[in-house]
């Protein structure tokens, strides 16, 4: 049975004091506006429309709390990237998801959703920069790995590794596909550990997906992230 088949919609939140008191653990999820974050929390939750629930009016530019457990909660974070007013983009910032992303205590990891075709983007960067002084894990879920050959989804890793490596803090990567629903069982295993579920290997599905050690590129094609990354501007 997959580890967050039991996952239900539970609450919007707007504003800080809102937040679910009874939670003990719990992961947010962010990434750009159509990288497939909601497809990659149904697949988790192995449910074709729960988290289209975050896309409905009133609730995209809120958290979206799913109960996985008592007290064990998904947090889907506003998707970013859409053109909206810079004033707007600041105080959605400032006033819900910067304090709540520093300080809400219950917060366990952040998976970072990117579309493995684009990867690394300026607003992913500055998340990543942002969220890894916080000390907490970031887990980088590079989705829609089906559009790659295994070539390239093999060299994409290994660049978003090398990437990763210089923001330092404690961020791992993996390829993820919703469509073809390759890279579950490495996602639970991380996600797994992060909200303290016990994992047993019946529960898990296969990854489907090609391991570092067997798809490892000749070399690395010279994308030039790391390049924009120092070039950007802080
Ligand atoms: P969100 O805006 O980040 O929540 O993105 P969605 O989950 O709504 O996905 C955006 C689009 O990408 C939709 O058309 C999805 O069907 C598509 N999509 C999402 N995940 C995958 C995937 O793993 N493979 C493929 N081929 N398409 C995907």
């Amino acid at each position: 049975m997959p580890l967050f088949q039991k996952a239900a919609f539970s609450t919007t939140v707007a504003d800080l004091r809102d937040l679910p008191t009874d939670s003990q653990c719990e992961v947010a999820f962010a990434g750009r506006s159509n990288a497939g974050k909601s497809s990659a929390i149904n697949t988790l939750a192995n449910h074709t429309r729960l988290a289209f629930v975050s896309k409905t009016p009133g609730r995209t530019q809120h958290l979206n709390y799913f109960q996985l457990e008592q007290g064990k909660y998904f947090v889907d974070l506003p998707g970013y990237g859409f053109a909206k007013a810079p004033e707007e983009i600041r105080s959605q910032w400032e006033g819900l998801l910067a304090p709540y992303l520093r300080y809400r205590e219950a917060l366990r990891g952040l998976i970072l959703i990117m579309d493995s075709r684009h990867p690394l983007t300026e607003l992913d960067l500055q998340m990543l920069d942002w969220f890894a002084v916080t000390g907490k894990p970031i887990h980088v879920l590079l989705t829609k790995a089906d559009k790659l050959t295994r070539q390239q989804q093999a060299v994409t890793l290994q660049e978003v590794k090398a990437v990763l490596a210089e923001i330092g803090g404690n961020c791992t990567q993996q390829l993820f596909s919703s469509l073809q629903k390759s890279g579950v069982r490495e996602a639970e295993a991380v996600l797994g550990e992060w909200l303290g579920l016990e994992i047993t290997e019946e529960r898990l599905p296969p990854t489907g997906l090609a391991s570092e050690k067997t798809a490892r590129p000749k070399k690395r094609s010279a994308i030039g992230w790391s390049a924009r990354r120092s070039g950007k501007a802080h």
